[in-house]
């Protein structure tokens, strides 16, 4: 079952650059899909436009088959990611994860469960009363994993998370997101301009290229590649 559709898109920004050309896509459910390709060849416009994230200048993109204007207002069937973790530096680790569940008007004790679920998830149970700036980029972009998946959404948006970090850490994190995409079912695309990271990762990896951003090839990934 398609959860987004990307069809005969177009996105031309107020200057007149033409960021995206005639693409087409579709992501199924339960599918990693990974966006590379150089900068400038419009992975993010695309991410952004699949996570409602501003309007298409031709073409359509459809959730589970519907407009935005049905999905958005639902409001937790998609997360999004930044590069930079992007949490509240004055508001504990505990805070800033449940910041979606505020948002989305969520109290009591159900909520206070799904925060424990996302910190264990994360692995930071223990940090629920720490500041971020007590923590490391990694553990801090693991917060903001699980401020994403803590109202339990469909579709999980990427844009280059790791890009900031360490190789290290950068390894860590792919590792604990295989992971968590195999046990939770997760449906993710993940912007990279790493070869090494979209064939390690994804199931399919979409190639994009540059004036104007387009999709040229799509490239299914086979096991034997360690998969989680
Ligand atoms: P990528 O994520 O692959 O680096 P982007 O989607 O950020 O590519 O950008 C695609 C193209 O659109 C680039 O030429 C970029 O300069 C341009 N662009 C991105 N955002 C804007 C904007 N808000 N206004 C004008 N041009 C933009
Ligand atoms: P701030 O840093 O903004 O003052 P608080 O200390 O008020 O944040 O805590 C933010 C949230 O974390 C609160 O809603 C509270 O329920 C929760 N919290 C604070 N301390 C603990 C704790 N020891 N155990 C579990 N949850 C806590």
């Amino acid at each position: 079952r398609p959860v987004v559709t990307v069809r005969d898109v177009d996105k031309v920004y107020g200057n007149g650059t033409v960021a995206l050309k005639d693409v087409d896509l579709t992501v199924k459910e339960g599918e990693f899909i990974s966006l590379l390709g150089p900068s400038g060849c419009g992975k993010s416009t695309l991410l952004r436009l699949m996570a409602g994230l501003g309007e298409v200048s031709a073409g359509k993109v459809n959730w589970w088959e519907q407009d935005y204007s049905v999905v958005g207002q639902k409001g937790r069937k998609l997360a999004f990611v930044f590069q930079n973790a992007t949490l509240m530096p004055w508001a504990r680790v505990r805070k800033n994860v449940r910041l979606p569940l505020d948002l989305n008007r969520d109290k009591g004790e159900e909520a206070e469960q799904r925060i424990d679920q996302a910190l264990e998830m994360v692995g930071l149970s223990k940090f629920g009363d720490a500041f971020p700036r007590e923590l490391s980029g990694g553990m801090q972009m693991r917060v903001s994993i699980a401020r994403a998946m803590v109202t339990g959404p469909n579709l999980l948006l990427m844009d280059e998370p790791f890009g900031a970090l360490d190789e290290m850490t950068r390894n860590k994190l792919n590792d604990d997101l295989l992971r968590l995409w195999k046990d939770n079912g997760w449906t993710v695309v993940f912007v990279t301009h790493s070869v090494y990271e979209a064939v390690y990762l994804s199931n399919r990896v979409v190639v994009m290229a540059a004036r104007p951003g387009r999709v040229i090839d799509e490239v299914p990934i086979e096991a034997p590649y360690p998969r989680g």
